[in-house]
């Protein structure tokens, strides 16, 4: 027998609709590029969205039609975020840091029609724009940096579309599982790969990052996400905000240190979002400057490991919560976070340290598997590793263009995401790599994350990236890059790596003495990951 409630659909101009009656009065705040700000209640963002559904309309936007975006975190993104959908085209958040081959990719692969574009980033999409012949209108947004020398041509400014825009209402049907949003992959392995968010997936989604054991998303919340709107809709933040009135603070291009640590403070924010590189570095600006972020009851870290030093620091220094979450773009992005249970409250410190740098336990919504070389389920023991699989509402099913190959899903139908794991008999996932990276020596694993997070616990390092190179004997043998703090030299650190690896891994493990190398800085990925692919190139080359 069927159920006998209503099929509403979960859709995003809902959410909307919800912000600009529950909470007209709730801000805002985005910081531009000259350090000034701009608030707006949400009732304005509402007018202003009525406003930029029929100017897209104007364009010839239709439903289904991509729209691009390439811009930092602000208001008026915001406002793309929730007028494109509200007319049922698609927001194509673009990563304009990937190299610009892939972002000219991407554009024409996704057949985007209208671009929306930060002024400061006029200049590098005027050098682009012959390679983009799919798109026919440009519109910029002033956000505040020096004006251009040159812009694609011709272009409308946001502003002015807005202001010539009419302000009649007009919400069609939208079916809650069309698409609603598009981001591709970063491209760690071969060209980007797009992910089609439904309407369905964001709203509940959001939803999800509303528990209060997940992101516990509420309206007493002061939100900054520092992860990007390109980014995996910043972790899907600009959604679940407004689903529940949370004020929202957007820092614009200014990521690191000072102007993240003057926003928390001025805006008393309680809540952020944002990758490990982003917390290092803010964490050595409060070892210099002296801020008020007593009002911080939680930060999340993402994208790649956050390791036990860097949340233990803030714990110690500053009584600041940092957590890690896990996901990926095809997760939108949220699937595990590590909140340690009530009863571990009572744990040693040495006790809680185990569980901490873990990615956590799904949240709800998402089922997580680990599988064996042949899809076989293995057991949460905390011994067998695995590759992780996924699926919830929320997951991807096949990539934009059915570029889904047949490594995307198990024969049963959950996601395979590539990255290996450890589920603890608690459901903590921890992960100890990724497909791609995992070094194979003697037909053996050796976890390079678990050789990352032990060498890093050396005082004088700041980072550290362990990647495969080719040995004749082994397979595969370790070799490490480690970057030593400013002021800090080689000296006996090498062996200090060696010493400390000899407590945890067994000999054949560990690596060779020339195989450590010291380099200035790891290289990174457009999302600020390590970047292990040009590592290994580098090695490559040096052979
Ligand atoms: P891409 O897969 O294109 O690099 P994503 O941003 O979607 O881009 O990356 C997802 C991957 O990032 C995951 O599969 C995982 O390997 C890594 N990752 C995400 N969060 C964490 C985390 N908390 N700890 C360790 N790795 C993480």
């Amino acid at each position: 027998m069927k159920g006998l409630m209503m099929d509403y659909a979960l859709t995003v101009p809902s959410i909307l609709r919800r912000a600009a009656q529950v909470y007209p009065e709730k801000e805002i705040v985005s910081r531009m590029s000259d350090g000034s700000k701009v608030r707006i209640t949400y009732r304005e963002m509402y007018e202003r969205v009525i406003r930029l559904m029929n100017a897209l309309r104007e364009m010839g936007v239709k439903p289904g039609d991509r729209v691009a975006t390439c811009a930092w975190n602000s208001y008026r993104h915001t406002e793309l975020y929730f007028a494109v959908p509200s007319i049922g085209a698609i927001l194509h958040t673009v990563n304009f840091r990937l190299f610009s081959e892939q972002v000219e990719y991407i554009v024409n692969h996704a057949e985007d029609k209208v671009m929306f574009l930060d002024s400061s980033l006029a200049p590098m999409i005027a050098t682009l724009q012959p390679a983009l012949p799919c798109i026919q209108h440009y519109v910029v947004m002033d956000d505040k940096s020096e004006p251009p020398t040159v812009t694609p041509t011709p272009f409308s400014d946001y502003e002015a579309l807005l202001a010539g825009a009419s302000s009649i209402e007009s919400f069609p049907d939208i079916d809650e599982n069309l698409a609603c949003g598009l981001c591709y992959t970063s491209g760690t392995t071969g060209q980007p790969k797009g992910v089609l968010y439904s309407h369905r997936s964001n709203y509940l989604h959001a939803m999800g990052e509303c528990m209060t054991d997940s992101f516990g998303i509420s309206e007493r919340d002061t939100v900054l996400p520092v992860v990007p709107m390109f980014h995996a809709n910043a972790w899907g933040l600009p959604y679940s905000c407004a689903m529940v009135g949370a004020k929202q603070v957007l820092p614009g291009s200014h990521l690191l240190g000072s102007p993240i640590a003057n926003l928390m403070e001025s805006e008393r924010v309680t809540f952020s979002a944002g990758v490990p590189t982003v917390w290092r570095v803010l964490y050595q600006h409060l070892k210099q400057h002296k801020h008020d972020l007593s009002s911080l009851r939680l930060i999340v870290s993402g994208g790649s490991a956050a390791p036990l030093s860097l949340i233990e620091a803030y714990k110690n220094d500053f009584g600041i919560t940092l957590t890690s979450v896990w996901g990926m773009t095809e997760t939108s992005p949220v699937g595990t976070l590590c909140r340690p249970r009530a009863w571990m409250d009572a744990w040693t410190e040495e006790q809680r340290s185990v569980v901490l740098p873990k990615q956590g336990i799904p949240v709800p919504g998402i089922e997580v598997d680990i599988r064996g070389e042949n899809n076989e389920v293995l057991a949460w023991d905390g011994q067998q590793a695995g590759e992780v699989v996924v699926r919830g509402p929320w997951v991807v099913s096949d990539y934009f263009k059915n570029e889904r190959t047949e490594a995307t899903l198990t024969p049963d139908g959950w996601f395979r995401t590539g990255d290996i794991a450890r589920m603890d008999e608690y459901g903590y996932m921890e992960i100890t790599d990724r497909t791609k990276d995992i070094i194979k020596s003697r037909g053996e694993w050796i976890s390079s994350v678990d050789m990352e997070n032990l060498i890093v616990q050396i005082p004088k390092l700041q980072e550290a990236c362990v990647v495969g190179r080719t040995d004749v004997t082994r397979g595969e043998a370790p070799v490490v890059f480690a970057v030593l703090k400013e002021e800090e030299a080689e000296e006996g650190v090498k062996e200090e790596i060696l010493a400390l690896l000899a407590t945890k891994f067994a000999g054949w493990q560990i690596p060779k003495r020339a195989d450590i190398h010291f380099i200035d800085a790891i290289p990174k990925t457009s999302v600020g990951k390590l970047n292990k692919k040009a590592l290994r190139a580098t090695l490559e080359e040096g052979s």
